[in-house]
């Protein structure tokens, strides 16, 4: 049940519900005690360690760095920021942050998880690094004759003049927004929309850098959001399956517990899948799989489908009869029996024996050569005699086996 509720929660909605709450708590920090105050001003480095450990645990290198550079902000923020006055040398280096983070965000928004020790996540790390040597490097030297660029008003907006973010850093970071939106709303990775949620936090923290409540309260839920957009990463990865992108059978055993009284369970298997992989090699095999799955997302009667390991597969049918199910199963098993897969030159079957061979899968010669296979389907339906979940899986396991006996591309109860 839990599971289920998690995966229809779009992913936005945490850090919408994160960013929405830290506004109506900020008012209530200058009523807390002294202790707690102080308390609250460390719960950015709290959160963002909670989250840098589980980054590395969950090997997710992309939040891992964005979090030590908030990290490295709020320190910046908190001992030189907020509790000195503006010197310029001080407002030169908040504007490289300004600049520089949402960049960074985008970047690591674009470009795939590559892990936090790995080679490619050692070179992300260094080329962070290098941006800090870079600034420091400016900040000690020439940095003073570029800030008339970078801190300049260009346009003469009431709303923008009315912002403390210096344009050149807000234009940047709005274009770095609409990218990181798009992509939030294409691909609706949970890492995505923590990116989006952890730089709306990053600007209202820049735009009221000075007002020590909104800053503290806004690094804590930028850092939080990360971390729980890494929680529901991996939460997701152990209920998904790899290859093909179903719920895995963790996810299965999990829903099996939420079933009520009358439902119906489908075991579904490739026929001769073995030889398949013999003749046209494990990458055409894969291809299949994902195509079977493909079709089993969409058979109908609410039928929802899982991988159940390897080459076999469990369809379960919430609240229905057997006889309402089955009309579903073989219109998904002729569908998959006459999926024609094209083959490219190289994935064809060496000899042409061996291609002839195969059975549940046929080739052609030429330009037309295609692959195909076949399932074979065992349906049991719950009951008087069986009442649990266990014995209704094994009777359709059963019924199964007797549609491979009986010469396989067939639907069995
Ligand atoms: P049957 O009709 O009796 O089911 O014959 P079969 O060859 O399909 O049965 P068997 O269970 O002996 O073989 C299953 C094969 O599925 C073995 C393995 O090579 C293949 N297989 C399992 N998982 C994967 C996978 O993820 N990718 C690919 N390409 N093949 C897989
Ligand atoms: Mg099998
Ligand atoms: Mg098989």
């Amino acid at each position: 049940m839990l599971t289920q509720i998690i995966h229809k929660t779009p992913t936005f909605l945490m850090p919408a519900a994160i960013l929405i709450a830290t506004w109506f708590l900020i008012p209530h920090i200058p009523g807390l005690s002294a202790e707690q105050q102080d308390l609250v001003m460390f719960a950015p480095y709290i959160v963002s360690a909670m989250g840098i450990f589980l980054s590395i645990h969950f090997h997710r290198g992309r939040p891992f760095l964005i979090l030590l550079m908030l990290v490295c902000f709020y320190w910046c923020s908190q001992t030189l920021f907020l509790t000195k006055p503006f010197e310029p040398g001080l407002s030169q280096l908040f504007q490289a942050f300004v600049l520089l983070i949402p960049m960074n965000m985008a970047l690591f928004t674009i470009m795939r998880e590559r892990g936090v020790f790995s080679t490619a996540g050692r070179m992300r790390l260094i080329f962070i690094v290098i941006q800090a040597l870079a600034v420091l490097w400016l900040f000690k030297r020439h940095f003073s004759e570029l800030v008339p660029y970078i801190a300049q008003s260009y346009i003469q907006w009431p709303l923008f003049n009315s912002l403390f973010v210096p344009q050149p850093a807000l234009i940047s970071g709005a274009l770095c927004f609409v990218l990181i939106t798009g992509l939030a709303l294409l691909r609706q990775t949970p890492i995505d929309s923590g990116m989006l949620g952890s730089l709306t936090a990053f600007f209202m923290a820049c735009n009221w850098i000075s007002t020590r409540d909104i800053l503290v309260a806004y690094n804590s839920a930028g850092a939080l959001i990360l971390t729980m957009s890494v929680l529901r990463d991996s939460y997701n990865m152990a209920f998904r399956d790899d290859l093909t992108g179903i719920p895995s059978r963790r996810a299965l055993n999990e829903n099996l517990h939420g079933l009520g009284r009358h439902y119906t369970v489908a075991m579904l298997d490739v026929d001769h899948f073995k030889q398949f992989n013999d003749n046209y090699g494990h990458d055409v095999g894969d291809q299949v799989l994902k195509m079977v799955a493909q079709k089993m997302m969409n058979v109908g009667g609410g039928g929802k489908a899982y991988r159940y390991g390897g080459e076999e597969f469990t369809i379960i049918f919430p609240r229905c009869r057997i006889d309402d199910a089955l009309p579903h199963l073989e219109a998904l098993r002729e569908t998959i029996a006459e999926y024609r897969m094209a083959l490219r030159s190289e994935d064809r079957p060496k000899n042409q024996k061996q291609g002839k061979g195969s059975r549940g899968s046929r080739s052609g010669r030429g330009d037309g050569a295609y692959a195909s296979v076949t399932v074979s389907i065992g349906v049991a339906e719950s009951g008087e005699e069986l009442k649990n979940t266990d014995e209704v899986m094994k009777a359709a396991d059963k019924a199964l086996y007797k549609a491979k006996n009986r010469g396989r591309n067939q639907t069995c109860r």
